[in-house]
């Protein structure tokens, strides 16, 4: 609309010179028509684009209360989870992760369990289906430990290493209170020079005393896995009632809580060709349970909780 070079101004010039003189009053008037119409749609625009507030205050109300979103929060197992991670890297470990669809070769046989054994029977594991007619080791299942995850951390990364893996794990057990065919793990491996049984026991003694006060004692009852040897069960002190025994810990004073062990050295073999020689490094690995710790922690009695998504049950962490 400028008087110089606007559009308006140009479509004027070009029509009304170009026009045959017998045309030129049609044309002028056309154009004036033209003009008009542009002039009161810009008009009526600014108008609506400038004074929004005396349209909008007709139904706008600023003293009635706002919409209240309320602030989501952490899962419970995701917060235990974040705990127990935080206490390991403070320690120097640094958190990996893995698929939770693994080959057989990942989730058993790096991990020295032969090749018959019971954990793979599908009342154990879930298998994913129409993988017959591939060999073992190919065959694809959902991961039932998060111990994978060492095996490829230490494809991955030369010793020393110390690593944490948390993540979700798959079991064919029906659900109940106690058992969920989800759940989820933290493991932890350290593999260097020189390491003992005796780091094994403080590393995980100062991490039961960062999550449960510094006042729970640990202690190592013999136990099995096929990938460490020697290993160990831990309990510790019953955090409830101090070790005088309760409902909790059910009269012993003690509550089991997780499993470890010195890296069996027939799984380095699995990883020799990244440096894990058996005779020149050792290592320690543990795993434990967040369902099972946040459990005990919060006194939750039905594992089946933590999956329900109920608000009134995942608000009280909030
Ligand atoms: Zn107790």
């Amino acid at each position: 609309m400028a008087r110089k070079n606007g559009i308006l101004s140009q479509i004027n010039d070009t029509w009304l010179k170009g026009a045959p003189n017998q045309n030129k009053k049609d044309v002028g008037f056309i154009l004036n028509r033209i003009k008009q119409n542009v002039e009161q749609r810009v008009a009526a625009t600014l108008k609506f684009v400038l004074t929004p507030a005396i349209e909008v205050s007709s139904f706008l109300d600023i003293t009635l209360p706002g919409i209240h979103r309320p602030l989501g929060a952490e899962h419970p197992i995701i917060k235990t989870m974040r705990e127990v991670v935080n206490v390991f890297r403070a320690l120097g470990y640094s958190v990996a992760e893995g698929p939770e669809i693994e080959p057989d070769y990942y989730n058993f046989e790096a991990l020295n369990f032969p090749p018959n054994h019971p954990a793979r029977d599908t009342q154990d594991t879930l298998f994913v289906s129409g993988q017959e007619k591939k060999q073992q080791r190919d065959r694809l299942l959902l991961r039932t430990h998060t111990s994978p995850v060492q095996v490829r951390a230490m494809l991955a990364q030369k010793p020393p290493i110390r690593v944490v893996a948390p993540g979700k794990v798959h079991r064919a057990d029906t659900a109940d209170a106690t058992h969920s065919p989800i759940f989820h793990q933290v493991e932890g491996l350290a593999v260097d020079t020189n390491i003992t049984f005796s780091d094994l026991k403080g590393t995980l003694d100062h991490a039961m005393k960062s999550l449960f006060g510094s006042a729970v004692k640990t202690r190592f009852y013999p136990s099995f896995f096929p990938f460490t040897e020697p290993s160990a069960d831990v309990q510790i002190t019953c955090f409830k009632c101090g070790g005088k025994g309760c409902r909790l810990c059910k009269n012993s004073g003690w509550i089991e809580l997780l499993g470890c062990g010195m890296v069996d050295p027939n799984v380095f073999k699995f990883v020799e060709s990244n440096g894990y020689d058996a005779r020149k490094i050792s290592g320690f690995a543990f795993g434990m349970g967040v369902e099972r710790i946040t459990m005990l922690k919060y006194g939750i009695d039905d594992i089946q909780l933590f999956y329900q998504g109920d608000v009134r049950f995942l608000e009280q962490f909030a």
